[in-house]
């Protein structure tokens, strides 16, 4: 986590604003395996959604993901949740991230950011 936020904040054009707290979620979807460490950052960045999505999976693999089966289990996984107030729908890039509604902590995360930054 420390990597990637180290990584985020020094992406061109970008500015790593603020970070949540760590919190520990239970996995998700049919593959077993070990809990998850989840963070969310708050960005400002001149980058593109799509662009930044291609810097995030250089950071992952970096750090040694491999793209195996979906939700299993990886080494770093960095999802944009939102990018302001934009919408996105292409092919590979949704934004706002279509699961928000379902993931309890990234609402969490982002009340703990808007708290004190909005
Ligand atoms: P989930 O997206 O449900 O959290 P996941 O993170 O395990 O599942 P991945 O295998 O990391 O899924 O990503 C699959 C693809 O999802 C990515 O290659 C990317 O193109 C696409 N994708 C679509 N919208 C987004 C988004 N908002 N943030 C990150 N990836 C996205
Ligand atoms: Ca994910
Ligand atoms: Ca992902």
């Amino acid at each position: 986590m420390a990597y990637a936020r180290a990584r985020l904040g020094a992406l061109p054009g970008t500015r790593l604003v603020a970070a949540s707290r760590v919190e520990e979620t239970a996995p998700l979807g049919p593959v077993a395996q070990p809990p998850y460490l989840n963070q969310m950052v708050l960005l400002e960045t001149t980058l593109a959604p799509a662009a930044l999505l291609a810097h995030c999976r250089r950071i992952e693999t970096e750090r040694g993901r491999e793209r195996r089966e979906r939700w299993g289990p990886r080494t770093l996984d960095l999802d944009i949740v939102r990018y302001g107030d934009k919408t996105v729908r292409e092919p590979d890039l949704t934004i706002p991230h279509p699961e928000l509604p379902n993931r309890d902590f990234w609402q969490r995360e982002i009340a703990e950011l808007e708290g004190e930054h909005v």
